[in-house]
Order: C-alpha cells, then sequence, then structure tokens
C-alpha cells in the first residue's frame, strides 16, 4: 500500500465483516497504509456465519446498505441473508479489498508499546501497527443454554449461527428455543416443511408486522437508473426510521412509542385463538426488548403443526426436551436460537494496553468506551459498533460509517505529528459514561424487561441519548476529552 503521511502510521483492521471492508475502502482512499485479518475463509461477518432458514436483515434494505454504495436491486424490503452476502462480496470485490484481505489467519494478542500495537495471529504472524481498528462484531460468540442434559440430546443439535445444513428437516420434528428475531425468521421459514414445529417461549416477544414488500423489476430499473431518486428513496426510509423508532426507545413517554405498542397489540390481536394469543402476549412494553418485525409469525405460529411450549424447559433429554409439566416434546432435530454472548467486542483476543492493562481487567465491570469508540489506556485503539453504541433497530452501517469517520480524524492527528499516542482521558470517559447511564432511566430498554440490552447491573447497555447527538457527537473529536502524547 501507498502511505503519503511522513510518520507513516499503519493500520490493522480485524475482521473482514460489513465494518471491515467499510475501514479497508476508507484507509484505501486516504493512502493509508493497512492490513486487514479475517479469521474465516471469506468476507462477510454476521452474514457469512449466520446460515439459517429464513435469514433477513429486520433493517429496510435500502438503510441498509453503505453510503457509497448503494443497490437499486434489492429484492425486498427486508432482504434475505444471502443476498447481503452477496451484496458485501461484491463491494469488497469492486474495491479491490478482499484480494488484501489475510484470510484465515485469526488475531490472537495486541500488545501496546512504545507508540505502536504488536500483533500477533494464530498463524504466527507478528507485526507492528501504529493504529488498530477492531471491525470485530456484536452478536458474534453464541450463547449456548446451560440447560441440563443438553449433551444427551440423540437427534441433531446445533446453535442458529452454526446451522448444520447437513440435518435433512423436511418431515422431521424440530424444536427451536428461543423467540428474538433469529427464532421468529426461522419458524416462518420452516413450518410448512416440517412434520411438527414446536417452539419453546421463555418470554413473550412484541411484534410488528414487518412488510413482506417485493420491490418489481420496474422500480428496480428505475432506481438504477436514476440515483438521485435512489438516493431519495433511501434518505425517506431512514428519516421514517428515525422518527418512528429512535425517538421510541430512548423515550419511554413519547408518543412513537405508543404508536408501536399500538401497532403491536393490533398485531397480536390478529391471533385467532384466545388462549393462544394471552400465552403470546408479553408482559413488558413493546420495544423494550429488541422489537422483532415479521409479517407472517403469527400466522405460522397458528399452523395445525405449530406447537407452543410456554412450560418452563426442566432438562433435556435423548428423546427431546422435558418441561416442568413433566410432558416430554419428542424432537428429531433441536435448534438452539438462544442468541449471543454480547459483550465480547474484540475478545476473546488478548489486548494489553499502555502500562501492560489487559482489557479483561480494564472492563471487569463490563465494557466501558467513550462515546463507544476508544478506551482509556488503550492508545489508537479504534472500535466499530464497540460498547454502548447505537442500537434499536438502526442500520449498524450507519453508526459504523459515522464512527469510522470519528476514528479518521483522530487517526490524522497520529499521521500529521500532533500525537504518537492518543486516548481518552478517564475523566472524559467517567463523565459520559455517567450520563450515559443516568439517561438511559429514560429509556423503553430499562422500562422493566431482561435483554440482551442490558448490562449486568440491568443498566442498557446502548446509546441512551438520540440519535441527532451520535451524529454530532461523530462530527468531530473534542480534542480535550483526549490525552495525546
Ligand atoms: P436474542 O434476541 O438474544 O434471543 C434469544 C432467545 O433465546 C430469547 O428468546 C431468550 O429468552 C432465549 N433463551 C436464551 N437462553 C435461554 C434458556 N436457557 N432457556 C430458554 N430460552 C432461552 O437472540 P437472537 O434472536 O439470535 O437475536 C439477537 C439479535 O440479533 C437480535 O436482537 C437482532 O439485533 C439480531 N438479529 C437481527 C436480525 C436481523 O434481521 N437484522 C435477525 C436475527 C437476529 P428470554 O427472552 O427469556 O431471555
Amino acid at each position: 500500500m501507498s502511505t503519503s503521511d511522513p510518520n507513516n502510521v499503519r493500520v490493522a483492521v480485524i475482521g473482514a465483516g460489513m465494518s471491515g471492508i467499510l475501514t479497508a475502502i476508507r484507509l484505501q482512499e486516504l493512502g493509508i497504509e493497512f492490513s486487514v485479518f479475517e479469521k474465516a475463509d471469506r468476507i462477510g461477518g454476521t452474514w457469512r456465519e449466520n446460515t439459517y432458514p429464513g435469514l433477513s436483515c429486520d433493517v429496510p434494505s435500502h438503510a441498509y446498505t453503505y453510503s457509497f454504495a448503494r443497490n437499486p436491486d434489492w429484492s425486498r424490503w427486508y432482504a434475505p441473508g444471502p443476498e447481503i452476502q452477496a451484496y458485501f462480496q461484491k463491494v469488497a470485490d469492486d474495491n479491490g479489498v478482499t484480494e488484501l484481505v489475510r484470510f484465515g489467519d485469526e488475531v490472537t494478542s495486541l500488545e501496546f508499546d512504545d507508540g505502536a500495537w504488536e500483533l500477533r495471529t494464530a498463524g504466527g504472524y507478528a507485526g507492528r501497527f501504529e493504529a488498530v481498528v477492531a471491525a470485530t462484531g456484536v452478536l458474534h460468540h453464541p450463547n449456548v443454554p446451560d440447560i441440563p442434559g443438553l449433551e444427551r440430546f440423540a437427534g441433531a443439535c446445533f446453535h442458529s449461527a452454526r446451522w448444520d445444513h447437513s440435518v435433512p428437516l423436511e418431515g422431521r420434528r424440530v424444536g427451536v428455543i428461543g423467540t428474538g428475531s433469529t427464532a421468529v425468521q426461522i419458524t416462518t421459514a420452516l413450518i410448512d416443511d416440517v412434520e411438527q414445529f414446536t417452539l419453546f417461549q421463555r418470554t413473550a416477544q412484541w411484534i410488528m408486522p414487518g412488510d413482506a414488500k417485493v420491490f418489481t423489476d420496474e422500480e428496480k430499473a428505475a432506481y438504477r437508473d436514476d440515483p438521485g431518486k435512489l438516493e431519495q428513496f433511501v434518505a425517506q426510509v431512514k428519516d421514517s426510521m428515525r422518527v418512528g423508532i429512535s425517538q421510541a426507545v430512548i423515550d419511554a413517554d413519547s408518543v412513537q412509542l405508543r404508536k408501536i405498542e399500538h401497532l403491536c397489540e393490533k398485531n397480536l390481536n390478529t391471533v385467532r385463538d384466545p388462549e393462544l394469543r394471552e400465552r403470546l402476549r408479553p408482559t413488558y412494553r413493546a420495544a423494550c426488548k429488541r422489537l422483532i418485525f415479521s409479517p407472517d409469525f403469527y400466522d405460522a405460529i397458528q399452523k395445525p403443526n405449530a406447537v407452543l411450549v410456554t412450560d418452563p424447559i426442566e432438562r433435556i433429554e435423548p428423546e427431546g426436551v422435558r418441561t416442568r409439566d413433566g410432558v416430554l416434546h419428542r424432537l428429531d432435530v433441536l435448534v438452539l436460537a438462544t442468541g449471543f454472548q454480547v459483550d465480547r467486542f474484540v475478545r476473546p483476543i488478548r489486548v494489553i494496553g499502555r502500562d501492560g492493562v489487559d482489557l479483561n481487567d480494564a472492563w471487569a465491570d463490563g465494557p466501558l468506551a467513550y462515546i463507544s469508540v476508544t478506551v482509556p489506556g488503550f492508545p489508537n485503539f479504534f472500535m466499530l459498533n464497540g460498547p454502548n453504541g447505537p442500537v434499536g433497530n438502526f442500520s449498524l452501517i450507519d453508526v459504523a460509517e459515522l464512527q469510522l469517520n470519528y476514528s479518521l480524524q483522530l487517526i490524522e492527528a497520529l499521521r500529521d505529528g500532533r500525537c504518537r499516542e492518543l486516548s481518552p482521558t478517564p475523566e472524559a470517559t467517567a463523565a459520559f459514561e455517567a450520563e450515559r447511564r443516568a439517561a438511559a432511566s429514560h429509556t423503553v430498554w430499562s422500562s422493566g424487561c431482561n435483554s440482551w440490552y442490558l448490562d449486568r447491573d440491568g443498566v442498557p447497555a446502548t446509546w441512551t441519548f438520540s440519535w441527532d447527538r451520535f451524529c454530532e457527537e461523530m462530527n468531530a473529536p473534542k480534542w480535550e476529552a483526549f490525552s495525546l502524547r
């Protein structure tokens, strides 16, 4: 890679998913020397790892695109997973990123020493980089539930993010544990193919009636022929998300949240059997857990071969799942749609910052970052979609683009010789964290439910301010919040 800065700042990008591809493209444009490390054998991150039936994005497709690579050809309002994977592959190929990625070599450790990070991989590579961008994703490490007897199940059993496509499903008894976005998508995809579909629900979910729109060839052609029209449509979709959801999630008293609640309630009322309807009714407010969008979940769960089990799971036996009421639910296949360990971020990579401090120790009380991007004591280290960033059905592409723009401004200070080391001050980080936690009490996430948004103290580990505030913060770093050496 060519480089134009006198200080020869080299950047290590960890991960070649959505945010890693983005980072590589931008670094290339700026003429900054970089290497991309990817542990798998192809790009794609979450869209490579998740291949479960029904996989799709619950953020409208046109809002889930890079600002510099709009896609007039999305097939549906919510694009299917393989189409999204193909989009990222195409963007990476078109921008010459794929050929630059070091595939199949997992980064195992990062150690900061004298103005640079020593990076090591499982394959034995060692190199020095002045800055690191951790593009390692969020929903990455499967959460395998600690249910007694799980290992004794005689049929096929796998996590939703590790789908075993060699296992036949047609005409078989399939059970799914979980009722998050993943389980809902699997339910609607499999219901017509399997003999019996059993959904084990620990907590009911509010479900918004998702849009099943399929884009016509004429619409796609119109967007292809007129980029201005496409851009206008993208802006319109994003605006409606911002107005409809962003205010709702951070203000539990908002009109927008009431509207969401009303729509979810109306959707639930389409369930004909009153007993089933009540078992599907959550006991907390809509959007407290991540809102699920599905045009056909309630149809699927009302089909004759669908069984909704709400009795708690007692244990797994070789033949199936035994619930507390003593019933054995016999199954051939058991899917764990039980979510992810969401507090890992860049870990399990061993990250040792200034003065030998281990990130595991710095984060002993939970992941902490200044405005979601940087960590005190870990200089020249930038996280995309890191701790406490915006969640709540936003496009994580938009989040990553803004965070990268912010990080690049900080990296510029290394390039132009203003400093060799840069990290947020503990004071600025503590002040931000105190403000963030105070704002959390007004959000819907704190309104009385359990979700993966909450940290171990029950405080939302999210961006608890408005989307506009996030854009503002990412626009330009507040230099007084950083220590430059
Ligand atoms: P999730 O939302 O964390 O849901 C996990 C489910 O497993 C919950 O219903 C949970 O029940 C249940 N569960 C966990 N441990 C259990 C146990 N020991 N016994 C019984 N039930 C158990 O996970 P997810 O559905 O994979 O979704 C995670 C996130 O991924 C989503 O919120 C979304 O952000 C993202 N996602 C996005 C899309 C998309 O379209 N963009 C699609 C899929 C996923 P409780 O509710 O009782 O804890």
